[in-house]
């Protein structure tokens, strides 16, 4: 039978995170020491452990027929592959940054300046674009200390919260591309890998939605009942039971998270009480 090869990456800021999602899309691998190649018994997937570098390369090559990866790494090695699906985590950004004493008057400051990066093919294109004329100094790692040592008199690097640019005595001054982690695959896939890449984009959103949204159970006294079912938004529309207890119902309905506490509030505000919030752990709508 046809199975799927995804690539993630092996270890490292996106590992623990792409495995995660496919476990909570309840797709699970037998792997006692970690394999270079493992299977899953429960969908027609297997999952390739790569370096994070190496991901476009493959699924461009259809080694792989998908890929989780984040999209800096897609810019930068400028590989045919399709963007199939943003995944919203490993969020960050791309930029430029100078020594903090510095004055910045715009991207020209950059004219003549050496640059050390991770991401030479982002940077050329960025100063190209402005017609800035500077030189890139290519290297893997530890780039915020480019400045400090002598090799560079400025930094495109990756950054998040910006900490490590302080203490580095750097400022972020241009925010050339963000990031995130993405799902990229084989341009023109067979159509039975497209059927399953079809069910395991529609596990990962049914999984997205349920994050999004709390399972919320209350009793309200059914004189305000009608107020009450108005509030809730929920699916369709809430489930009511009658408690016990004479002039009483228990109400169960969906609520975005995001809305919890203003729905909370206002329920109260109304008479509810005993407001319980649920996780949900799979939505299809
Ligand atoms: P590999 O050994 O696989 O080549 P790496 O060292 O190149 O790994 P990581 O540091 O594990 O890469 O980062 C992987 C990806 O995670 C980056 O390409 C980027 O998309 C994202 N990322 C990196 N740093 C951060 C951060 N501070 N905040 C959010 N996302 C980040
Ligand atoms: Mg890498």
């Amino acid at each position: 039978m046809e199975k799927l090869r995804i690539a993630i990456q092996k270890s490292g800021r996106l590992s623990e995170k792409s495995l995660a999602l496919l476990e909570e899309c309840d797709i699970s691998f037998n792997q006692g020491k970690r394999l270079l190649l493992a299977q899953s018994s429960d969908f027609p997937v297997e999952v390739l452990f790569l370096r994070d570098d190496d991901i476009p390369q493959y699924v461009a090559d259809g080694v792989a027929d998908i890929g989780i990866v984040g999209e800096n790494e897609v810019l930068e090695r400028n590989r045919n592959v399709d963007l199939v699906k943003r995944l919203g985590f490993a969020k960050c950004r791309i930029s430029l940054a100078i020594p903090q004493d510095e004055e910045y008057p715009g991207p020209q400051y950059f004219n003549g300046k050496r640059i050390a990066t991770s991401y030479p093919v982002i940077l050329q294109n960025y100063l190209n674009e402005q017609g800035v004329n500077a030189e890139i100094e290519q290297i893997s790692g530890s780039v915020e200390i480019a400045p400090s040592i002598g090799l560079a008199q400025a930094i495109f690097d990756i950054v998040s919260s910006g900490g490590t640019l302080v203490s580095n005595r750097l400022k972020e001054v241009e925010i050339v591309t963000h990031s995130e982690a993405v799902i990229v695959g084989t341009p023109g896939l067979s159509a039975a890998k497209q059927k399953i890449l079809n069910d395991l984009l529609f596990r990962i959103e049914t999984v997205q939605r349920s994050k999004g949204n709390k399972y919320i159970l209350l009793n309200a006294p059914n004189d305000k009942l009608e107020k009450i079912i108005e509030l809730l938004p929920g699916i369709k529309s809430p489930t009511v039971m009658p408690l016990y207890q004479e002039g009483w119902s228990s109400l169960h309905s969906v609520v975005n998270e995001k809305e919890f506490w203003a729905v909370a509030d206002r329920l109260k505000a109304n008479g509810a009480e005993g407001i319980l919030a649920i996780p949900i752990e799979k939505m299809i709508n």
